[in-house]
């Protein structure tokens, strides 16, 4: 049974350079001037000046010239619904720990969703269902099934972790599907984890890792939360 409620996740790696990378790529795109003097220029220095332009360019929708930065994440503690999920965004990167070289060797991790926690006899039968599970792989691993196979009964709770990484314009993206109250609660709260890692070190990014509704200004789900007026 996971100990931890949701995923842990840890910003691994990020560009030391990101603002002036992308203050690069941007004005590259309206100065007659080199790429390779623009990135040494007292410009490239001044936050409030590289931050002005960056947005404008932003919200033209010029996305290239975020797709320079590339980061990358740890993340722990999912279920394997949440990760099918994940990796259904085709930007982005991944190495997942493997079900079929990692066999598990007595009650395999798993993830019990919050609504189910939240009943207790509900609760109490659903460990007792992965305890079963459990108990079958366990069965057919000692039988000499190789994990590869044993793994078929392994449920969409069961635990997984994996590095994950993606450029900036995927990650907005990503933040504006996943932050959404459409989202399963397990994926919105790893994406949100995700995003805060980064603007904890890059608070300029705080206006673009939003949900969609955010940044288009309302919102466009068949069923609403209500966050924005729907759109007619
Ligand atoms: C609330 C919610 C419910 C969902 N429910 C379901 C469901 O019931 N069933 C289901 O199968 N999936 C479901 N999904 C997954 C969804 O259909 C997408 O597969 C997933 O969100 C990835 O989004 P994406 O394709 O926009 O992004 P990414 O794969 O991250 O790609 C980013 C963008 O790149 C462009 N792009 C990427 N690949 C192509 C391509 N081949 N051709 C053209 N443009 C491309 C698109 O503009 C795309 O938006 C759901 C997603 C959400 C957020």
């Amino acid at each position: 049974m996971s100990r931890e409620k949701y995923a842990q996740v840890k910003l691994i790696s990020k560009p030391e350079n990101m603002l002036q990378t992308v203050y690069t790529a941007c004005r590259t795109c309206y100065s007659s001037d080199s790429p390779l003097n623009i990135f040494d220029s007292d410009s490239a220095h001044d936050k409030e000046k590289m931050l002005k332009l960056i947005k404008r360019v932003i919200s033209s929708g010029h996305y290239s010239t975020i797709e320079h930065i590339q980061v990358s994440f740890a993340i722990s503690n999912i279920s394997r619904a949440c990760s099918h999920q994940l990796v259904r965004h085709r930007h982005m990167s991944f190495s997942q720990k493997s079900q079929r070289y990692v066999k598990e060797k007595e009650q395999f991790d798993y993830l019990t969703p919050e609504t189910i926690e939240n009943n207790p006899e509900l609760n109490k039968r659903f460990d007792e269902f992965m305890s079963k599970i459990s108990d079958f792989y366990l069965e057919l691993t000692q039988a000499g099934i190789p994990a590869e196979d044993a793994r078929a009964v392994l449920p969409n709770a069961a635990s997984t972790s994996m590095v994950a990484s993606l450029n900036l314009r995927e990650l907005i993206h990503l933040a504006n599907l996943r932050l959404c109250t459409r989202a399963q609660k397990e994926i919105r709260m790893l994406v949100k984890k995700m995003c805060d890692e980064l603007t904890k070190e890059e608070e300029w990014l705080k206006d673009y890792l939003v949900p969609k509704c955010e940044r288009i200004g309302y919102c466009d789900e068949d069923k609403s939360c209500g966050r924005k007026a729907v759109r007619v």
